[in-house]
Formats: C-alpha cells, structure tokens, sequence
C-alpha cells in the first residue's frame, strides 16, 4: 500500500540546509499561528490539521536522527505524491502502516518511523537519545590588577533554562504553557566563582565545562566560555605583552636626568631619567609588562615635559640668564 509523502521543509517554510535554529524558530511562530484554541468555529478544524502537520515535520526536523533518516530519501518526493517505501534501502527499517489515530502522526510518519506515532508534545515523553546542551558564551570585564594577579571572581550570569512547568515543551495539557508562553524557556540567573589565570589576556576565552545551556534527555550540559575583556585603566596601556605608562618631568629634570617614581604593576620602582630626555622619549623597564611564555613583556615609560603655569621671581630670573647664555653660544 502507499501512503502520502509529506515534505517537512515545506511544512515549516524552511530550505534543506536549514540549521536546527531555523528550524525551531520556524515552528515555533507556525505552532503559535495555527495552535488550535487560537481559531473558531469553521477554522479550527482546518487549524488542527495545520498544527498537526507542523508538529509532526518538526518532531522530524528537530531530531537529527529522524531527520537524516528523512533526508535520505532524497528531494526529488513532493508533498502529497504517493509515496511506497523503496524495499530495501541500505539502513532502512520500514514498518507498515497501522493507521493513525485520531492526533496521531501521519501514516507517512508510521512508515518511516514507525511506531504507534502517539501525538508527543511535551519533551519528557518524546523518545529521543540524549542532546547535549549548547555552548553559551558570556562576557566578563575585569580590571588590569584582577586580569594581571589572577584569582576568584564571583559573576551573576543571566541564563535561559528550560521551563520547569512544561520541561521545555512549551505545552502543557495541549495549550501553550502559561509560565513560558510556549517558548519552552525562562530567564534565570546563576552565581558563579570563576578561577581566573593570573595574566590572561584581552579576548582569550575561559572555558568553563558543564556551566553552559542544559541537555535534553538525559544529555549532558553545554561548556560556557567567558571572554576576558580589560577595562581602560587610567594608568596603564596594554599593547600585546608590553605596557606603556606616562612620566611628566619639568625641564630641569628632562635637561640634567633625575631619578622619578614610576608605578608598574608590581608597585612603584625608582627609574633613572638620562640627561636629555626629549618629550616624547619611551624608557624601557625590562621584565615589567604582561606575563607571557617564560616571562613578562617590557614596560615603557613616555616623558612628557610640563611647563611650570607660574614662576617666582628667582624663577624667572634664572631663565633669563639660560636665555642670554644660549644667545651667545
Ligand atoms: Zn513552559
């Protein structure tokens, strides 16, 4: 006997090559469309046959073992041509039809898939192997002290659970779920300690296993990366594995070289200033930059000269006499 060839990617409006995504979201504003309490009288007959149809090509489409199974069929089937199960294609496994009930899958289904087709609508009793849960990525912003020691930090984490009242299925009882809104998910919000690599660096990424979206059936939770992002410090710039920071001298200090204190991130060190120093100028202290691959880069110090906003008498006196020395040279 034949039975009627159903084209799921018809039925949810999507392209062969549709990713799961596509899919879901897909199903999900058809489901909302045609979800039989939303339409009256004449149409809701009509509305039911719809919803069903949508149902069943997603319970297809969404199960990436039913789904290959359908693929191969080829994409040559159109929708409502008479469809007899080739004899023996390599890995099928082809049931005879038993007649659909009233809700049931279509025969097409039970065909391929077998089964008694029960009109599953929620994900606690729809028989699918384990789905392992998405990986999630989040951002986490830390100052260059905390990225630079390292340590403990506690985040708030703002996550999508599968609902608890309709466990992720969106329906319950055959209507939409009242907690979710039939999106099979909720806002939650996790607190988390996260262990931080002293001298991790802007825009790697750490790895936290098991802390990412939740599996399905029994599958194993998703991994949530955090992506290091530095905050701007006032003090330091971060270039590669070198930091620059600024030094202001007055132009007696910049002319004859003087010894100044400059902050690293170990804390403040003494750097000699040469005789001459131009604004401008960089001054290296090796080893002082950001951890790397045996060792820390370098840290470079720019001279910038200030020009004193006032000057006393004996002041101005004294630049006078530079100024009539250097007329004479
Ligand atoms: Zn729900």
């Amino acid at each position: 006997m034949g039975v009627t060839y159903q084209d799921y990617y018809e039925t949810l409006g999507v392209g062969r090559n549709a990713t799961e995504k596509e899919i879901k979201t897909a199903y999900r504003k058809l489901a909302r469309k045609w979800h039989p309490d939303l339409h009256a009288g004449k149409d809701k007959e009509a509305a039911e046959e719809k919803f069903k149809q949508i149902n069943e090509a997603y319970e297809v489409l969404s199960d990436p073992e039913k789904r290959a199974k359908y693929d191969r069929l080829g994409a040559n089937w159109q929708a409502g041509q008479d469809f007899r199960p080739p004899p023996d294609i390599n890995g099928f496994e082809f049931h005879t039809a038993t007649g659909a009930g009233p809700g049931g899958f279509s025969d097409f289904f039970e065909t391929l898939f077998g089964g008694a087709g029960p009109f599953v609508r929620t994900g606690r009793t729809a028989r699918r192997g384990p789905l392992r849960g998405r990986d999630v990525e989040s951002e986490l912003e830390l100052t260059l002290q905390e990225a630079y020691h390292g340590g403990e930090k506690t985040l708030q984490l703002t996550t999508r659970e599968a609902c608890p009242a309709c466990g992720g299925a969106g329906f319950e009882n055959d209507t939409f779920c009242s907690r979710c809104g039939g999106t099979g998910e909720v806002n939650g919000v996790k607190t988390l300690a996260v262990k931080i690599p002293p001298g991790v660096h802007d825009g790697s990424r750490i790895r936290l296993k098991g802390q990412g979206g939740e599996g399905l059936n029994g599958g194993e939770r998703g991994d949530l990366y955090l992506k290091i992002h530095l905050r701007p410090d006032p003090v330091f710039t971060v270039q590669g594995d070198d930091l620059e920071t600024e030094i202001i001298l007055r132009p007696e200090q910049a002319v004859l070289g003087d010894r100044v204190t400059v902050f690293t991130l170990d804390g403040p060190v003494n750097m000699k200033v040469p005789a001459g120093a131009r604004a401008g100028r960089r001054l290296r202290l090796r080893g002082k930059g950001w951890p790397r691959k045996g060792g820390r880069g370098d840290q470079y110090v720019r001279i910038k000269i200030d020009i004193p906003a006032s000057l006393t008498a004996a002041e101005e006196q004294l630049y006078r006499q530079l100024a009539a020395l250097r007329k004479e040279v």
